[in-house]
């Protein structure tokens, strides 16, 4: 080999070995850049899991709180809470934008406790939570919100400023001159895509890094989702059907069933009773041996119904104490029953501790004490409230809302008849009229008697010979009279109006004319026959309520025949109504005593009235009459 061939051989080596360490050098590279990637990766995956992980608590978390019912506000502290600490922030709030009368506002939901927020509070006197905070346009918390992204701000002063402008100036410098934080990170709150306010965080630093930014983005979602799934926890509890501590159904679910219940017994014709139970003195209970021991009070009260509930039944828990029993196909004499059972086996009861309890009971029953839901109910409870006034410990039993109903609708309107200053009524008569009114209608259940003996006190007044009880008689046989004519209740309920005002008209009469001995002139007949009918209309038109009474009082002194006053109309012109108070009355004028004549026995009265047939009053009418007077007499 020459020299100038091992030169060329050395150069290839040299230029082999200069390759091969270059590519070593290549591949050294390559594998410490793939390293440092892969590390760069796990390190990501880390975080990312641990995020992942974190989050996943936060959510049990949450969820647990949520299950215990716990209000949005607390969930939120706990998650601001949670960021203290982390990545050393100085402060975080949670505002919630909002929108009233007055415009646009913010007002704090969340906030962590520490020193920073306490020291601003001490300072601006109303705590930032009870302020109702500028929510400025232009500013950067809308253009956060607005524009859906992150803002930093520098000015913290101007941040405050904006949201605090009635801040006095000396207070605001005092807050500013303490103020640690750089750095103001807005975070737009976005829940089911709709604006819900703002995320503030408070920093040291006075830059965000691409890191922070990550990381408050996940910190809002939490916020997002622990709003979202309280929303839904709402939700889910306004769809509840039971209540939580006795596990009866609540009253969403009673007033949402028995709605349907009233239209399947309306269909069948079918009634349905409802029993409303009150637990008595729990306020006692509560204060005398604590709530818990209430509450076991209401369990027990609960689980009676149960046990006496049948399958169909429902029984609810309507609020506090307060329980309803929805009995369907079952009439006020059976829930009744039922209800005293009930009373009886809440008696019987032995709690520890408490011993016994009671609870108070009303029932009604739809169909027969009214045909009207709303009704049905405030006579369950007017009837519970009776069982309360009368002792406790009882059942009652609602009245139909007809017979509470005339009466005062006939109180109210006396009372406004009294309180007319041209109804020329005595002072002393006057005040105690009032007076028995006013108590009559303090009560819940209306004492008729008390109201017949206004009639009678008033009617007596301008007619000294009528009998204390007359207007009572009146108003039975009345009603006995037109339920055999099938008159449906409404208008029953009229003519027992009508009956107590009828002749109110005569109050406007000259008493002498009245009470007079001899026979009247044919003038002071016509005075004394039209005056009283045009005189009640005055009296009464004025009074929107009754309006529907006024024809019946008008025309009770037409006859069968058109002979009558004031319309001389006939026949079935003439509403049955007032021919019926025109014979009751016929009937009681010849059997009261009159100056001018005796008294008539019931039987010689009859005679007297089937002369008349025909002309007065219709044969069926008389017929009708007699029937129920003769029931009377035999
Ligand atoms: P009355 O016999 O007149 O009904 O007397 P009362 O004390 O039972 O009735 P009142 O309406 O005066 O008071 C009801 C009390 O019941 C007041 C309230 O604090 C208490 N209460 C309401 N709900 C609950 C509850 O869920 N648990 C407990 N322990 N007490 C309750
Ligand atoms: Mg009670």
């Amino acid at each position: 080999m020459s020299f100038f061939d091992k030169l060329k051989e050395y150069k290839r080596t040299l230029a082999e070995i200069e390759n091969s360490v270059y590519g070593n050098k290549q591949d050294y590279l390559e594998i410490y850049e793939r390293n440092l990637e892969l590390e760069k990766e796990i390190a990501a995956r880390t975080q990312e899991l641990n995020i992942a992980n974190k989050r996943m608590l936060t959510l049990q978390h949450i969820w647990e709180m949520m299950n215990s019912s716990r209000p949005l506000e607390s969930v939120l502290e706990t998650i601001v809470n949670s960021l203290q600490g982390e990545l050393g922030y100085l402060h975080s709030t949670i505002l919630r934008k909002q929108t009233d009368e007055r415009g646009d506002f913010m007002s704090v939901i969340a906030e962590a406790d520490n020193s920073v927020i306490k020291r601003v509070n001490s300072i601006i006197e109303i705590p930032m939570q009870m302020r109702r905070l500028n929510y400025f346009k232009d500013g950067f918390y809308a253009e956060a919100l607005n524009e859906k992204k992150i803002v930093t701000v520098k000015n913290i002063a101007e941040a405050l400023r904006g949201i605090i402008p009635d801040l006095p100036d000396e207070l605001f410098k005092k807050v500013m001159s303490g103020m640690r934080s750089k750095l103001l990170i807005v975070i737009p709150l976005y829940t089911r895509n709709k604006p819900f306010g703002l995320f503030c965080v408070f920093s040291s630093r006075d830059e965000l890094a691409d890191s922070e930014t990550d990381f408050l983005t996940i910190f809002a979602q939490q916020i997002e989702m622990a709003i979202t799934i309280a929303d839904l926890f709402q939700a889910v509890r306004e769809q509840a059907i039971t209540d939580g501590l006795t596990g009866l159904y609540n009253r969403r679910y009673f007033e949402e069933y028995i709605s349907k219940e009233v239209t399947r017994s309306l269909r069948q014709n079918q009634p349905f009773s409802v029993i409303g139970i009150d637990l008595d003195f729990l306020k006692k209970i509560n204060d005398k041996y604590g709530h818990a021991y209430g509450d076991m009070a209401i369990k027990t009260v609960a689980d009676v119904l149960k046990t006496n509930a049948r399958s169909i039944d429902v029984a609810a828990r309507m609020g506090g104490e307060e329980f309803n029993i929805l009995l369907p196909g079952i009439d006020s004499k059976g829930a009744s029953t039922a209800a005293e059972r009930i009373r009886k086996a809440i008696e019987e009861k032995e709690l520890d501790t408490i011993g016994h309890i009671t609870a108070s009971i009303g029932v009604a029953t739809f169909l027969e004490h009214s045909d009207n839901l709303e009704d049905l109910l405030e006579l369950t409870d007017q009837a519970m409230y009776q069982s309360k006034r009368t002792g406790r410990n009882r059942v009652t039993v609602a009245k139909p809302v007809s017979e509470t109903s005339w009466q005062e609708v006939a109180v109210n309107t006396f009372l406004d008849i009294l309180s007319r200053h041209n109804v020329p009524v005595e002072t002393n008569l006057l005040d105690d009229l009032t007076g028995k009114l006013t108590t009559i209608k303090e009560q819940a259940e209306m004492p008729k008697e008390i109201l017949y003996s206004v009639a009678d006190m008033l009617i007596k007044s301008y007619n000294p010979l009528h009998e204390a009880g007359v207007v009572k008689s009146k108003v039975l046989l009345a009603s006995s009279l037109a339920k055999r004519f099938d008159l449906p209740k409404e208008e029953i309920d009229r003519l027992k109006i009508a009956i107590l005002l009828y002749d109110i008209g005569n109050l406007m009469l000259p008493k002498e004319l009245l009470q007079k001995a001899s026979p009247l002139t044919e003038d002071e007949r016509k005075h004394i026959q039209e005056h009283p009918i045009i005189a009640a209309r005055d009296i009464l038109k004025p009074i929107s309520y009754i309006q529907d009474i006024i024809p019946i009082v008008e025309h009770h002194h037409e006859n069968w025949d058109g002979s009558g006053y004031p319309g001389k109309i006939s026949k079935d012109e003439i509403p049955l109504t007032s021919q019926i108070i025109l014979i009751v009355d016929a009937y009681f004028a010849l059997t009261e005593h009159r100056p001018y004549r005796a008294k008539l026995s019931p039987v010689e009265a009859l005679i007297e009235i089937k002369k008349d047939t025909g002309k007065k009053w219709s044969e069926a009418l008389v017929q009708e009459f007699v029937t129920l007077i003769g029931h009377d007499l035999t």
